[in-house]
């Protein structure tokens, strides 16, 4: 059988894992294998030559049986209704998960924002907004920034919204910038949450961070802070990529110089004192720590038996298969699950939408200390369930989360 890449049913074959496994309801299974509303839109938008082009968007509200949706919107050429609903059941699992009171939604516009101008994107975010606004708002689904979204386009965002109800509602989008109601500390959320997750799972496994080797793929948000604040713990980075390659030291690579390598050139490609490495080998060095933090799919069947790191912490989402997972706990490589290791960010999402609802503001280091007791708690419930079946940790997590899940939908009396 080829290996199932196609990430919506990746999610489904989890699923259906975790239900046997819990010996699921099967009327709650089958709910939990769908999402609850798919919209699909297609809506105008005013190009600067002056002709009209015609774009297509997608919003998926997964399960809200916990709380309003929550989950980014992604502005992608290749986006597809498949990975808008997988990601849409991973954020279901995710706040459930870190157990945040909100369910899993996502959304996508297939457009290529690397193409277009700052006017374009502007009109195509409101027009995206105005073509999706009666299914979102702070009690009902908040969107917020996933890949190639930004604080600006949530800021243009949340003002169409305000446009089109009449009043300020800054809670019905997060990831806004702090003039406009963002949160202090949301920049390094996720690199944050996936560090805090990182130190547990060290604790646990008795492997000290002092010291301990990391190799990041991905050099973006979640994996240059996750870098940086892994050399702060006291760990050494020795090598880093992104789309253009990557760069390897096994004496260490200084992560905020490399940051600026990369802000001056466009990549951490030519890094002084760096030789090359490819992303395809980054991920078989040996290393104590990987940290995929770029793409889907990148840990297969292919190279899952030649990874050589002992923890790896999923910052991106969904970058092991299932095939791929199972080789990983035969080898006791210790893999910290997508939705448990990145809720960093949706957690201080949700501290937004909090600080919004109550017009009460927090300083960063209460933001900091929130989210490590939330990832802390998350990290050891999915630990107890791991060791309590002698399930690999993403199992242990779907686990935990699809029984919480589970248990609010039969409380409200879906099933
Ligand atoms: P980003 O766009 O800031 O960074 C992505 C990085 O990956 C860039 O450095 C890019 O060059 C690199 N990259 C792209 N293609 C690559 C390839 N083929 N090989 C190696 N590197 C490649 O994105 P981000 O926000 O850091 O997100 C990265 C991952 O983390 C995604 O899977 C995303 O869904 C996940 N994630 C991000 C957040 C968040 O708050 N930023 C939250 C949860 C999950």
């Amino acid at each position: 059988m080829t290996e199932e890449l196609n990430p919506f049913k990746i999610a489904q074959e989890q699923l259906d894992t975790a239900a046997k496994l819990l010996k699921l309801d099967p009327a709650v299974h089958s709910l939990l294998r769908e999402p609850k509303r798919i919209l699909e839109v297609t809506f105008p938008v005013r190009m600067d030559n002056g002709q009209v082009k015609a774009f297509k968007g997608f919003r998926v509200q997964y399960n809200d049986a916990r709380g309003p949706c929550k989950g980014g919107i992604r502005f992608h050429p290749q986006e597809t209704i498949d990975t808008v609903k997988a990601l849409a059941a991973w954020m279901t699992w995710k706040t459930a998960c870190v157990g945040i009171p909100l369910g899993g939604g996502k959304g996508g516009v297939i457009c290529n924002p690397k193409e277009m101008s700052v006017g374009e994107l502007e009109r195509l975010s409101r027009a995206y907004i105005d073509a999706i606004g009666a299914i979102i708002g702070p009690e009902l689904d908040i969107p917020a920034p996933d890949v190639y979204t930004t604080p600006q386009i949530m800021a243009w965002m949340v003002d169409e919204f305000a446009k089109i109800r009449g009043y300020n509602a800054p809670g019905v989008i997060t990831g806004k910038p702090i003039a406009l109601g963002g949160s202090e500390g949301r920049g390094d959320a996720t690199a944050r949450g996936a560090v805090y997750t990182i130190r547990e799972a060290s604790k646990r496994l008795n492997i000290p961070l002092r010291g301990a080797t990391v190799a990041v793929q991905g050099y973006g948000n979640a994996g240059s802070y996750a870098a940086i604040l892994m050399q702060e713990m006291g760990a050494q980075i020795i090598a880093v990529s992104d789309s253009k390659g990557g760069i390897v030291n096994d004496k260490g690579l200084g992560p905020n110089d490399v940051l600026q390598h990369k802000q001056k050139t466009g990549s951490v490609v030519g890094f002084p004192g760096a030789k090359p490495i490819t992303n395809e080998a980054l991920l078989e060095l040996q290393c104590d720590i990987l940290v995929p933090a770029a793409l889907e799919n990148v840990i297969t069947t292919k190279n899952a038996s030649r990874i050589k790191a002992k923890i790896i912490a999923e910052a991106a989402n969904g970058p092991t298969t299932p095939e791929a997972d199972d080789i990983l706990f035969k080898n006791k490589v210790f893999d910290i699950p997508d939705f448990l290791c990145n809720a960093g960010g949706v957690t201080v999402s949700y501290f937004e939408w909090v600080q919004n609802i109550y017009g009460l503001y927090w300083p960063v280091e209460e933001v900091h200390d929130r989210l490590d007791k939330i990832m802390t708690k998350a990290f050891n419930d999915v630990w107890v369930m791991h060791t309590k079946h002698n399930v690999n940790m993403r199992m242990a997590a779907y686990m935990l989360s699809v029984q919480r899940v589970a248990e609010a939908m039969k409380l409200r009396g879906w099933v």
